[in-house]
């Protein structure tokens, strides 16, 4: 048998259930050595923010834990993994070098040139799909062009075998006992002084923590979330982004988790034993079923970031690099501090900076508000959330904005300018939501008249429609 060892790169895939490159791993037979490359490229715009590494910290602690009890304690090494991988397969002599692919265009880019690296000294590479549901690849629409609308997207998911059953972690893995010499904390310069504030919301970033949050929300939630989703004062959602965004927990485990709960109320229906439904809603799979659409947007959201890697920067619609943003510092700042004067905004934007995190709703009507009342350009906003969210992912992020903005893929049409009062007295009658976040902090004199805002708003896309801008 082939005694070299098998290092096995962990990425966002912090996890040690359904990990398709530690699985493998574990079934070669040889010494398994986990690794953690903590480097950034110092010119990497999308190094995790300061939320995000205060999650990243933890998480990858929360794996240390889990992989020593394995048997095979995790390295971190303290440089990024061209530097680090081929030297260290080097040292150790190891025989492969396994991964599970992420699909962000720069992180593609430097995989590529790990495993030229890596083959040309002869040390062989493999790497699996963990992160989503369908893969990107071979998915086209009819016309033989990428998808660029959901709809016909997540149909066509649909319609495909159902994604592979998630796989169960390793029972044992063999280390090679590196023992003490093994460095199991990230290095400082990984680190982030952010915390998230004292507001009732527990994070526990790592897998056992993503597993007791779906645990929960299935137990409590899931059969309303098409009608709790919207209210933004309670918790009608799963807050999994983070878990998912760091691979805490696959799609295909969340996916197998809601169709077994789905499964069992159908069960229910035909009069077998099972449990009444939770919340008592009317059809028990309405939740389920809208909550398997938003995985969708996670995967569409994927998709259109690995057939159009230039959006995170650029419009998916070229015509709206000639939009007439303007540049308004002050405006972004009273938005980023939640001093606009809009409530709902301001809550929002209060929410983000106290718990990394802010309810989708809230997001689509702070990003308008930025967008289309102060007509800053979305990678303005963009950029905040990345440096302020604990889910902040490229691919969902940027596909936020860009649908905010009117410039992404299956765009909210360029006339829907987000009405901050009226949706605050749709999504938060009560006023419950903003209470709790804006609180007495709101100036009362909003920075922008929103009718004004909305009419200058209107002019800049008609002109762009005429080409005139
Ligand atoms: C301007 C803007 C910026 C956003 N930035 C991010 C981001 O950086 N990271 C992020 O994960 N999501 C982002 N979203 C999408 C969405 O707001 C969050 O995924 C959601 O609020 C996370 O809360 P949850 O886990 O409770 O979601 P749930 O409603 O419980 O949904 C379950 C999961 O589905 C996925 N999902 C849900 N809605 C969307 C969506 N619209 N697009 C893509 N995936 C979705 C997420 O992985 C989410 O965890 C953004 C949306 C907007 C409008």
């Amino acid at each position: 048998m082939d005694e070299r060892p098998v290092i096995v790169w962990f990425r966002r895939d912090l996890r040690v259930a359904d990990n398709p490159a530690l699985l493998h791993a574990a079934g070669v037979g040889a010494p398994v050595v986990p690794v953690y490359a903590a480097g950034w490229e110092r010119d990497d715009p999308w190094r995790p923010g300061s939320a995000g590494r205060w999650w990243l910290e933890r998480s990858v602690a929360a794996l240390a834990e889990s992989l020593a009890a394995l048997g095979a304690p995790l390295l971190v090494l303290p440089g990024t993994a061209e530097q680090e991988l081929p030297a260290l397969a080097g040292r150790l002599g190891a025989g492969e070098v396994v991964w599970n692919r992420l699909l962000e265009p720069n992180v593609r880019v430097a995989d590529a040139r790990v495993a030229e690296v890596l083959e040309r000294d002869g040390v062989a590479t493999r790497t699996f799909n963990a992160g989503s549901l369908f893969e990107p690849e071979g998915l086209f629409a009819r016309s033989g062009r990428p998808f660029a609308q959901f709809t016909p997207f997540w149909r066509t998911c649909l319609s495909l075998p159902d994604p592979e059953a998630p796989l169960p972690a390793p029972a044992r893995l063999r280390g090679l006992g590196l023992g003490g010499g093994a460095a199991a904390s990230m290095p400082d310069q990984a680190g982030s002084s952010w915390r998230p504030g004292d507001t009732g919301v527990v994070w526990y970033p790592g897998e056992p923590g993503g597993g007791q949050r779906l645990g929960e929300f299935l137990d409590c939630c899931v059969a309303v979330y098409h009608s709790g989703r919207e209210v933004p004062a309670i918790d009608g959602t799963s807050r999994l982004s983070p878990h998912l965004h760091f691979g805490e927990i696959g799609p295909r485990q969340v996916w197998e988790a809601v169709r077994r709960v789905e499964e069992k109320a159908w069960r229910g229906r035909r009069g077998l034993p099972a449990d009444p439904p939770p919340g008592g809603a009317a059809d028990p799979t309405e939740g389920a079923e809208s909550f398997l659409r938003q995985l969708g947007w996670r995967e569409f959201a994927q998709y259109i970031l690995f057939h159009s890697p230039w959006i995170p920067e650029a419009p998916f619609r070229p015509e709206f690099s000639r939009f007439p943003w303007q540049d308004d510092p002050a405006g972004f700042d009273a938005w980023a501090a939640g001093e606009t004067g809009y409530p709902l905004v301001d809550a929002g934007m209060k929410q983000l900076l106290t718990e990394g995190w802010m309810h989708n709703r809230v997001r689509m009507v702070a990003a308008s508000f930025l967008t289309k009342d102060l007509l800053i350009p979305w990678q303005e906003g963009a950029g905040f959330f990345w440096e302020h969210l604990v889910d902040a992912d490229l691919a969902n992020n940027t596909l936020g904005w860009q649908w905010t903005a009117g410039s992404g893929p299956d765009a909210a049409p360029y006339f829907r300018v987000f009405n901050p009062a009226l949706q605050a007295g749709r999504y938060d009658p009560a006023g419950e939501y903003v209470r709790r976040w804006a609180g007495p902090h709101t100036p009362s004199r909003p920075i922008v008249e929103h009718d004004r805002a909305r009419v200058r708003a209107l002019a800049a896309f008609h002109g762009l429609r005429e080409g005139r801008s």
